[in-house]
């Protein structure tokens, strides 16, 4: 990651040489990591998601034109320009239209002018660690200082959710979006995505030896495609069956017993809702946990169970994630688990500092046996929430 100054100075340079001349301002976005509560949050649930440090960029200057134009660093160099009266589901489709959809979300607010936006990231795409939401909620925070000064940090989360949602297409929960905006420096945080309420829990791992080390796994996940809208819909079926708005009303194992009818599809959905069921529980522990006296290693266990209930009940791990939990709890890591929507993406362990090497040294070797390059790995420090930098 990049000190706010370099990248301040890098997100002015990238602007002038893109659109010329400076930008009004630079606001930068974190990506997250989810410390538990995975799926849980399009079912009503518990999430518990630190920001990393890792941020998107957005260079950001109104214009008169009623254009707006996208570029980012990290794209293929193309700057994608149309009229805001031409943005529409659907177009742009690029990548730019992560970015399009938070200009769209607040088009009205214009007022027939547009905006120059060039984005810089050092967020890992697509390694579950959303990147997406990144990209929105730093353009979504500029467009708020420059054009609607009264929208609050809610309004900001539901702007963000709105572009990826209702612009791109990608049916994600408000997780992300919440993280990247309402996260504070030294916590995570709980949220009940049913009634958005939020609290700060410190998360002080370092005091206490440890660290939160993130390994990408390499293999990319896409949200659009396949597993994570499956689930999504099992979920929803799951809670039709139980007549209860979401899965999140169920409290425990107990009241899925109507599910599992005896046929294969009964089977799948019980157990789709026995994940997000005992996932709540689990969020709810790590919280007591967090919030009591109790050494934050304590919560290690309940890390790993959650993987084994998304790896066995919800089935949305793939190899390479198992095995880095497999072999980081071997090494001596408190817990670990898979992060993300599933199919690919990161895991974490909870690891103590003077663990770390030998931790990443085991998953190195265990990925040289699968045939893999060695990880990228890093320590999730929970670091601040969206903000101005310049
Ligand atoms: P995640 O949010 O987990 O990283 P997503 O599939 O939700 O994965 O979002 C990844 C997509 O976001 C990329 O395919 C790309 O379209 C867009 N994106 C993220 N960061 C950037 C960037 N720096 N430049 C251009 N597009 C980006
Ligand atoms: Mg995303």
């Amino acid at each position: 990651m990049t000190s706010d100054e370099e990248a301040v100075a890098g997100a002015r340079t990238a602007f002038a040489g893109t659109f010329g001349g400076a930008p009004e301002g630079v606001w930068a976005a974190p990506g997250r990591v989810n410390v538990i509560g995975e799926h849980t949050d399009y079912n009503g649930g518990f999430v518990l998601p630190v920001a990393l440090p890792h941020t998107a960029r957005a260079a950001v200057a109104r214009r008169s034109d009623g254009r707006v134009a996208f570029a980012s660093v990290q794209g293929d160099g193309s700057v994608v320009e149309l009229d805001v009266s031409e943005l529409e589901p659907g177009r742009p489709d690029s990548w730019a239209a992560y970015p399009a959809g938070v200009v769209w979300a607040l088009r009205e607010r214009l007022d027939g002018g547009g905006v120059s936006v060039l984005l810089e990231s050092d967020v890992p795409v697509g390694a579950g660690l959303s990147s997406s939401a990144a990209l929105t909620c730093s353009v979504a925070l500029a467009l708020r200082d420059l054009a609607a000064p009264e929208l609050g940090p809610p309004d900001l989360v539901e702007v963000a959710r709105r572009a990826e949602n209702d612009f791109v297409g990608a049916p994600t929960g408000i997780l992300d979006q919440s993280a990247s905006v309402l996260c504070t420096a030294g916590h995570a945080l709980f949220l009940d995505t049913r009634d958005r309420a939020s609290e700060q829990v410190p998360l002080d791992l370092a005091g206490a030896g440890l660290e939160l080390l993130v390994v990408d796994s390499g293999v990319t996940h896409e949200h659009a495609g396949g597993g994570y809208g499956d689930r999504r819909r099992e979920c929803e079926s799951a809670a039709e069956r139980l007549g209860v708005a979401f899965l999140r009303e169920v409290d425990d194992v107990a009241g899925l017993g109507s599910l599992a009818d005896g046929t294969p599809e009964g089977d799948v959905l019980f157990r789709r809702a026995r994940h997000i069921v005992t996932e709540n529980a689990r969020v709810l522990e790590v919280v007591a946990a967090l919030r009591g006296d109790a050494d934050p290693r304590t919560i290690g266990p309940i890390l790993t169970a959650g993987h084994e209930s998304l790896r066995d009940d919800f089935e949305i791990s793939v190899p390479l994630l198992d095995a880095i939990v497999e072999s980081a709890t071997a090494a001596g890591a408190y817990g670990a688990r898979m992060v993300g929507g599933g199919f690919g993406g990161s895991a974490i362990a909870l690891v103590d500092h003077d663990r770390i090497d030998a931790v990443v040294a085991a998953v190195t070797e265990r990925f040289a046996r699968e045939g893999q390059d060695a990880p990228r790995t890093f320590t999730a420090v929970p670091s601040a929430g969206a903000r101005r930098l310049a």
